[in-house]
C-alpha cells in the first residue's frame, strides 16, 4: 500500500466536484450570490471548454487572500462545523475554486471597495510547482479593474484526458450550463445575469439576459416563452405550524412544528407543454426532489390533456437544521426531515391555488 501523491488526490477530488463546465458555472455563480453581486455575467466558448468567463460586481477578494483562495478547504464562511447547522452561504467547503485550478488554467481579477485598484493572479495544477502550499503561478499584480471579482477558467479538464475526450457536443456543454443559468436568473429576479456564447460562428451572442430590478413573471416570460408568462399563477404559503407526524401509525401524535413557506410561480390548466418544466429552491439552493416531481407531475394529469405537462418553479423555506446539504460535494442534493409530510403540503398548495386561479374557467378534466 502507498499513499497516494497530494496531486492525485487533488485531481480525483476535483473530478467529483466539476463534472462537466455547468457545475463549474453553477459553483462560481453561488460565489457571486454569496458575495452579494447583483450583476452576473458569463462568457463561453466551446461550450465553456475552451473559456469559461464569469464577472460580478460582488465584493471581491482582498488581495491578502489571493495566495490561498485556490487552495482546497479554504473558505470565508465556515469556520466549526457547528456553523454548518446555520449556514447561510452557499460555499462552505472551500472545495470549488481549488478543484477548478486543478484542473484547469484560472486567472482572478478582482477589486474590493477598499482597493485603489485591482488584483491579479494565475493558478496552477499543483503538480508542476515543488512547494506543496503554493498553487499561485507568479505574483499577485496590480491592474485596472471595478470593483467586483473576474475568474476566467480556460481548457478545462486539459490534464483529464479521458474526461475532456467524453465531452462530444461543446452545444450541448452550452445548453447545459445555460440552464443553470436560466434557473438562478429566475429564482434570482432582479438581479441580472447574462450568458454570451463567444464562438466565431452564426450561433454567437447572448443565450440568457435578465435585467436588473425585473420580476420573476417578466422572468418566466423571457426565459421560458411568454406562452408560459401568460399563464402562471402564483403560489405563496406561509406555514407557522407545518405539522410533522410523529410516532407509529397506531398513534399518530404531532409532536413537532416547523416554520414552513412555498413560494413560487405554477402555470395554470390553461398552459400544457410537452417537458415538464421543474425549478426546485429549498433555502435558495438549486434542487431535485423526484418525490415531489413526480407528484406534481401527477397532480395536473388531471387538470391538463394528455401528454401535457406543467411548468413550476417553487422555492421552499424551513429551518436549516431540518436539511442536510452536505450529502454530496456537489450540494446537487439535499436531504431534508419529514419528507413525506412537506411533499403533501406542496401538493395540496399548488392544487388549491390551480382550483383558485380562475373560477369562471372550466378545467378540462380528463376521463
Ligand atoms: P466556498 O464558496 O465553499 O467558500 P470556493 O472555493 O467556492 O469555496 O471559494 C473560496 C473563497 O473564495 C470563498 O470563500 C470566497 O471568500 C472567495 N470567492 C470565490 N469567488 C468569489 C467571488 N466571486 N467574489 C468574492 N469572493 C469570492
Ligand atoms: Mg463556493
Amino acid at each position: 500500500i502507498k499513499r497516494l501523491d497530494e496531486t492525485v488526490v487533488n485531481r480525483i477530488a476535483a473530478g467529483e466536484v466539476i463534472q462537466r463546465p455547468a457545475n463549474a458555472v453553477k459553483e462560481m455563480i453561488e460565489n457571486c450570490l454569496d458575495a452579494g453581486s447583483t450583476c452576473i455575467t458569463v462568457s463561453l466558448k466551446s461550450g465553456g471548454l475552451k473559456l469559461l468567463q464569469i464577472s460580478d460586481n460582488g465584493h471581491g477578494i482582498r488581495k491578502e487572500d489571493m495566495e490561498i483562495v485556490c487552495e482546497r478547504f479554504t473558505t470565508s464562511k465556515l469556520k466549526e462545523f457547528d456553523d454548518l447547522k446555520s449556514i447561510a452561504t452557499f460555499g462552505f467547503r472551500g472545495e470549488a475554486l481549488a478543484s477548478i485550478s486543478h484542473v484547469a488554467h484560472l486567472t482572478i481579477t478582482t477589486r474590493t471597495k477598499d482597493s485603489k485598484c485591482a488584483y491579479k493572479a494565475s493558478y496552477l495544477d499543483s503538480e508542476f510547482i515543488h512547494r506543496v502550499y503554493c498553487k499561485l503561478k507568479g505574483a499577485v499584480r496590480p491592474t485596472a479593474g471595478n470593483i467586483g471579482t473576474q475568474i476566467t477558467v480556460e481548457d478545462l479538464f486539459y490534464n483529464v484526458p479521458t474526461r475532456r475526450k467524453a465531452f462530444k457536443s461543446a452545444s450541448e456543454e452550452h445548453q447545459k450550463i445555460a440552464d443553470v443559468m436560466t434557473r438562478y436568473a429566475l429564482h434570482n429576479s432582479g438581479k441580472s445575469f447574462t450568458l454570451r456564447k463567444m464562438d466565431q460562428d452564426v450561433s454567437a451572442g447572448v443565450s440568457v439576459r435578465t435585467q436588473l430590478g425585473s420580476t420573476h413573471v417578466t422572468n418566466i416570460g423571457t426565459l421560458f416563452g411568454s406562452n408560459v408568462g401568460k399563464e402562471v399563477i402564483q403560489v405563496d404559503h406561509f406555514d407557522p405550524q407545518l405539522h410533522l407526524k410523529v410516532g407509529s401509525c397506531q398513534s399518530t401524535t404531532y409532536a413537532s412544528f416547523v416554520t414552513f413557506t412555498i413560494n413560487g410561480y405554477v402555470t395554470n390548466a390553461n398552459c400544457s407543454i410537452k417537458r415538464f418544466l421543474f425549478l426546485l429552491f429549498i433555502n435558495n439552493r438549486l434542487v431535485e426532489c423526484t418525490v415531489l416531481k413526480k407528484a406534481l407531475d401527477s397532480l395536473y394529469q388531471t387538470y391538463l390533456p394528455k401528454g401535457g405537462h406543467p411548468f413550476v418553479y417553487l422555492s421552499l423555506e424551513m429551518p436549516a437544521n431540518n436539511l442536510d446539504v452536505n450529502v454530496h460535494p456537489t450540494k446537487h442534493e439535499v436531504h431534508f426531515l419529514h419528507e413525506g409530510t412537506v411533499v403533501e403540503s406542496v401538493e395540496k398548495q399548488v392544487e388549491a391555488a390551480l382550483l383558485s386561479c380562475d373560477s369562471s374557467r372550466t378545467f378540462y378534466m380528463q376521463k
